[in-house]
C-alpha cells in the first residue's frame, strides 16, 4: 500500500462521492463535456488558480494581470485565425452515427485532410466495428457561436472565446502604456474558455467549458529563445511544487509537423494520466505572429519603440498555457494514497497544504453542549483566513477518516480535558502524530504549519 494508482472509473466515482466533481445538470441526465465542481472541488480549483497567480504574477515584477471579457468583437477571432482555422477534422460513422476526431481514429498526429483520409482508408468504426462505414474527414469549427443583441444575423455573430490569450493580445498596448512596462514583460490571465470539442471525454481532461491560466511574455525577438527556455523550466518547477511527482511528468517537444506554422518552438509538459502520457501544459514561442495579425486586421500600430536601438520592433511572444481541469486531475491522481493502519485500510489524499480544500477541521469529541460550545469558539478563533470545517457527527475515528479522504492537513480535537487545560489535540494528516496545543496559541501554531 502507499501510493495507489487510480483507474479512471475509480477517480470519477471518488470525485463524486467526496464532493469534488459532479456532472453538470445531472438531474436532467447531464450534458456531455460539462462538469460542476462540488464544495471541495471548488476549493481545490481556486487554490490551484491562486497558487498560479502568486507564482506567475506576484513573484515576477515584470508580469501583470488582466481580466478580459469572454465575448469580444468577432474581428479579434478573425485576426487570430480562429474563425478560419480553429477546426478539428471529424469523421462520422454511417452505420451507428457516432462522430469522432479523425486524427484519433487514424492514429496520426496531423490536421492534414489528405493524409488523414489516406490513413482512414482501412479503419473500421471504433464504436460499432463496422468496416467501410466512415465518411471522409472534414473540418469542424470548434468555437461556440452566439449573437450579441436582439438581431440574429451575421453582423451580430460572435463567439465564446476558445482561449484567454486573444483578450491579452487585444489589450497589449493599453497594458504596456498604463503600466509603463519595458520588454520583456508579461500579461497573465485566468478565465473560462469554451471549445465545442467533437469528442469530449476522459472525465475533465477534455471538456467543452474549462478554465485556462495563460501568460503571454512579450520579448525582443533576439531574446525569445532564452525566455522560452526560462519559462519552460519555471512552469515545470511550479507543477512539481504542487506536489506532483517527477516520475509522472515528461517533456514532449513538438516536431515541425505538429506545431503551428508560425511557432518557432513548442513543447508540452505531459502527465501520466490513467490513459497514458498526455498534454498538461503547453509552452510555445509564437514569434511576432499574434501582434502582426492584430495590427493587420485592426489597423492599429502595435510596434514597440526600442529606446536602445531607436527602432520600432514587433515583440515576440512566449506563451505558457495550462487548463485548471487537467491540473486538477493530475493533483487528485497524485495525491491519492491507500495505507494500512492497525490492520485497516486508510484512504488519504496527500494534497500539498496550499492546495488542500479544507486546511483544518475542528472536531469536538462528543456532541455534548459544553464541548461543542468550546469547539465553536475554537472554530471562530481560526476561521476567516482559510477554509476550516466544523464537524460533530459520528465517531471521532470516522471523522478523522473523512478528513483524510478529502486531504485535510490538520484536525483539531476538543475533548473533556480541554475544559480544564484550555488545550486541544492537533493531529497531522500524514504522520497521524498528535500534539497538545494551547487554544490561545492555536492560530499561530497552524499558520506556521500551513505556510
Ligand atoms: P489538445 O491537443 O489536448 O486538444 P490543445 O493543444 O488544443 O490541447 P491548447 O490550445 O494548447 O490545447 O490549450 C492550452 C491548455 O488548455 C492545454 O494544455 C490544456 O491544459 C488546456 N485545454 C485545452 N483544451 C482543453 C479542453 N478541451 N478541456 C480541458 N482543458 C483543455
Amino acid at each position: 500500500m502507499g501510493k495507489t494508482n487510480l483507474s479512471m472509473e475509480q477517480l470519477v466515482s471518488y470525485a463524486k462521492r467526496r464532493g469534488f466533481v459532479f456532472q453538470s445538470s445531472e438531474i436532467y441526465g447531464g450534458i456531455a463535456g460539462f462538469y460542476d465542481f462540488g464544495p471541495y472541488g471548488a476549493e481545490l480549483a481556486d487554490n490551484i488558480k491562486s497558487s498560479w497567480w502568486r507564482h506567475f504574477v506576484y513573484n515576477n515584477f515584470n508580469v501583470v494581470g488582466l481580466n478580459s471579457s469572454i465575448i469580444q468583437n468577432s474581428k479579434l477571432w478573425q485576426a487570430s485565425g480562429h474563425v478560419d482555422t480553429f477546426v478539428d477534422p471529424m469523421v462520422d460513422c454511417r452505420s451507428c452515427k457516432h462522430r469522432f476526431r479523425a486524427d484519433h481514429v487514424a492514429e496520426i498526429d496531423t490536421n492534414n485532410l489528405t493524409k488523414l483520409n489516406e490513413a482512414l482508408a482501412d479503419k473500421s468504426c471504433p464504436n460499432c466495428g463496422e468496416k467501410n462505414s466512415l465518411t471522409e474527414a472534414r473540418n469542424f469549427q470548434m468555437m461556440f457561436k452566439t449573437f450579441v443583441g436582439p438581431v440574429e444575423d451575421d453582423a451580430a455573430t460572435t463567439y465564446l472565446r476558445p482561449e484567454t490569450a486573444g483578450g491579452i493580445f487585444a489589450q497589449y498596448d493599453n497594458v504596456r502604456e498604463t503600466t509603463r512596462k519595458k520588454l520583456p514583460f508579461g500579461i497573465a490571465q485566468i478565465g473560462k474558455a469554451f471549445r465545442n470539442e467533437i469528442t469530449p471525454g476522459d472525465f475533465i481532461f477534455r471538456v467543452r467549458e474549462f478554465t485556462q491560466m495563460e501568460l503571454e511574455i512579450f520579448t525582443k525577438p533576439e531574446e525569445a529563445d532564452k525566455w522560452f527556455e526560462f519559462w519552460k523550466d519555471y512552469c515545470l518547477e511550479w507543477v512539481k511544487g504542487l506536489g506532483i511527482s517527477q516520475d509522472n511528468l515528461r517533456w514532449h517537444e513538438h516536431s515541425e509537423e505538429e506545431r503551428a506554422h508560425y511557432a518557432a518552438a513548442s513543447t508540452d509538459i505531459q502527465y501520466k494520466f490513467p490513459f497514458g502520457f498526455k498534454e498538461l501544459y503547453g509552452v510555445a514561442n509564437r514569434t511576432d505572429h499574434d501582434l502582426k495579425s492584430h495590427m493587420k486586421v485592426s489597423g492599429k500600430d502595435l510596434n514597440y519603440f526600442d529606446e536602445e536601438t531607436g527602432k520600432n520592433i514587433v515583440p515576440y511572444v512566449i506563451e505558457p498555457s495550462v487548463g485548471v481541469e487537467r491540473l486538477f486531475m493530475a493533483v487528485m491522481l497524485d495525491a491519492y494514497h491507500e495505507e494500512e493502519v492497525d490492520g485497516e485500510k486508510r484512504i488519504v489524499m496527500k494534497f500539498h497544504p496550499d492546495l488542500a480544500p479544507v486546511k483544518v477541521a475542528v472536531l469536538p469529541l462528543s456532541k455534548k453542549t459544553e464541548l461543542s460550545d468550546v469547539a465553536k469558539d475554537v472554530f471562530k478563533s481560526i476561521a476567516g483566513e482559510y477554509n476550516v470545517e466544523y464537524d460533530e457527527t459520528q465517531s471521532i475515528g470516522k471523522r478523522y477518516r473523512r478528513q483524510d479522504e478529502i486531504g485535510t492537513p490538520y484536525c483539531v480535537t476538543v475533548d473533556f480535558e480541554s475544559l480544564e487545560d484550555q488545550a486541544v489535540t492537533v493531529r497531522d494528516r500524514d504522520s497521524m502524530k498528535q500534539e497538545r496545543v494551547k487554544m490561545g496559541e492555536l492560530k499561530s501554531y497552524l499558520e506556521g504549519k500551513l505556510k
